[in-house]
């Protein structure tokens, strides 16, 4: 897999290469000059970012040409499906921006013609009834320098495959006794052209026909005929579809007569580094309890990524920046994190919340005061307000904040140095007390009661900020701060188990204190910036009582810079 870049010439400004392909069809008048896409998820898992950027093209390509989009289910693999899945995969759509309004469609719907369809070719000498096991097939296959051999039952008579593709489907022979296939070119350059399959028998329940099919059709001999069932113009799907494109094709001309056919046209997936993007290996590791669910916020799922705090917007400006081109890549997750920084800081209000509490004593303020000062929510919107906060003799400080031996440069608290207190006073650091195991249990500090905003000190410049909580009113919460998913960069390039590959270290769990507003404030799913630790997200959890946060990303950007050149 190469990096991704732009792709190399991009004409139309602001449009990828599939819109600019949508765009000339409509000026040249094609099907009546009408725009309909589709997406069409398997309901076999949950929906990831890699199938956001399916719908943001299909969802979002519509809207811009005034189209329309379908919601279409593929559920032509009954074993795997389930209900849940297709609810999940309705809420993350709506949750990304987009709405299939009464376009909401099941390829199922079309069982009934597609196996019309079937019969059809079956009499017209252009399907039959394979008895052989498929491991026959796949050795009578060829390779794509060989042509294949052919099947000993593709002269069989018409009638004898008709016959034995009713009984296929009325549950007369195990699963793999038989199969349909096409007849059409077992010397074909293109492998799919190799009589594929059409039908397989599968005897499990659908979840929404019941029992009434034995038969199934095939991905092939479903997608292009649903597509042309509804109209669909342009069938917008990943690369590894390219091959089958002829097929697609093949079998729409089946149905299709000169005036309409759908058109099929590929981009390249969405890969992220640290994480694997395939249905079967994410279900893998929830059947497996290797993370705690579909949701889990380390997951690339689109409710994992909802937990952990990402927005919609978040992962449209990351889709726009990867874009869509023609070859593979492996996309950075760090640019995702950065987009989320940009999105996250326009958004979240800044709160106080020590994340690892020491306890700085200022010895020269009054016990039993308080005094109150004002926070900023948000400095980048100004609508956003501000909201109060305690300040008294004993308050938490981050242990990171202070050092008793400091490198050069260290601008936080030391023996005999200042800082100021965010939003507060300049202190001065007069000592500390260890702990039995020589860890520091309390640092002491005056303050100097001449620095409070609007007083003549205000001015007086100190190297170091430290944000703090006030003790007395410190309201607990706990934090989970989470690393990648997996400790490699790639793990689907690498050989052996990739449930190996996992990351042992990828969540860490604290204790945290908050200031008292935040308490009043948080609500499922609400996004804040830590000052100087990074954002988090309210979790729909709570631990004994209190509440839970995840950490989206921290503040750090390693992009920032270069994106900025
Ligand atoms: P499966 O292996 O189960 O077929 P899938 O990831 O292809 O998994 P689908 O439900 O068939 O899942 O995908 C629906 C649509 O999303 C398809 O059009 C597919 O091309 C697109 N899609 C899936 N994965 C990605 C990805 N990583 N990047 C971009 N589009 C994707
Ligand atoms: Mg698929």
């Amino acid at each position: 897999m190469t990096e991704t870049t732009t792709p190399a010439a991009a004409p139309e400004e602001g449009l990828n290469f599939v819109e600019q392909e949508i765009k000339a069809d409509l000026e040249a008048g094609k099907n009546g000059g009408r725009l309909n896409t589709r997406f069409p998820p398997e309901p076999n898992g949950y929906l990831h970012i890699g199938h956001a950027k399916a719908i943001i093209m299909d969802f979002g390509s519509a809207e811009k040409f005034g189209g329309t989009c379908n919601l279409r289910f593929d559920d032509t693999n009954p074993q795997k499906e389930d209900t849940e899945y297709a609810d999940a995969i309705k809420r993350d759509i709506h949750w990304l921006g987009y709405d299939w309004e009464d376009r909401l469609y099941y390829a199922s719907d079309y069982f009934e013609k597609l196996y019309e369809l079937a019969e059809r070719m079956i009499r017209e000498g252009k399907a039959y009834v394979d008895e052989q096991t498929s491991e026959q097939i796949a050795a009578q296959k060829g390779t794509p320098t060989q042509p294949g051999q052919h099947s000993p039952f593709r002269g069989r008579p018409v009638e004898e495959s008709l016959d034995l593709f009713h009984r296929m489907n009325a549950g007369e022979f195990p699963e793999g006794a038989m199969v349909l296939r096409a007849k059409i070119d077992m010397a074909s350059d293109n492998m799919h052209f190799r009589d594929p399959i059409m039908y397989r028998i599968i005897h499990a329940p659908h979840w929404r026909t019941g029992e009434k099919w034995k038969v199934y059709p095939m991905y092939d001999f479903a997608h292009g005929q649903s597509d042309y069932f509804e109209g669909v113009t342009h069938s917008i799907c990943t690369l590894e579809f390219v091959p089958h494109r002829p097929l697609y094709e093949w079998f729409v001309k089946e149905l299709a007569d000169e005036s309409y056919c759908p058109r099929q046209i590929e981009f390249n997936r969405l890969n992220l580094t640290y994480t694997v993007m395939s249905k079967r290996k994410l279900k893998q590791l929830v059947d497996e309890k290797l993370v705690s669910g579909w949701d889990d916020p380390r997951m690339p799922t689109l409710c994992g990524l909802r937990r952990r705090g990402y927005t919609p917007e978040a992962i449209k400006d990351f889709v726009r920046r990867i874009g869509y081109t023609k070859y593979e890549a492996l996309n950075h997750i760090e640019l995702l994190e950065h987009s989320a920084r940009e999105n996250l800081n326009k958004t979240a209000t800044r709160v106080s919340v020590v994340v690892n509490p020491v306890k700085l004593i200022l010895t020269n303020y009054p016990e039993g005061k308080t005094e109150t000062v004002e926070l900023t929510n948000n400095p980048e919107d100004p609508q956003s307000g501000t909201h109060e906060m305690p300040f008294s003799r004993e308050l938490w400080i981050e242990r990171e904040d202070f050092m008793e031996n400091p490198p050069k440069k260290f601008f936080r608290l030391t023996p005999g140095g200042e800082v100021r207190l965010k939003g507060a006073y300049i202190i001065k650091c007069t000592g500390v007390k260890h702990g039995p195991d020589g860890e520091i249990e309390e640092i002491y500090a005056e303050y100097d009661p001449d620095t409070l905003s609007g007083m003549p000190g205000a001015t007086r410049k100190v190297k170091g900020t430290l944000h703090w909580v006030s003790v007395p009113t410190a309201v607990e919460a706990t934090v989970r701060d989470y690393d990648r998913l997996f400790s490699v960069e790639n793990p689907s390039a690498e050989e052996g188990d990739f449930r190996d590959l996992l990351n042992p270290d990828s969540l860490k769990t604290r204790r945290v204190m908050m200031e008292p507003w935040l308490a009043q404030d948080l609500a499922p799913e609400k996004h804040y910036q830590f000052q100087r630790i990074g954002y988090y997200t309210v979790d729909p959890d709570t631990d004994e009582g209190r509440p839970v946060f995840n950490r989206t990303v921290g503040l750090k950007d390693p992009f920032a810079k270069i994106l900025k050149q």
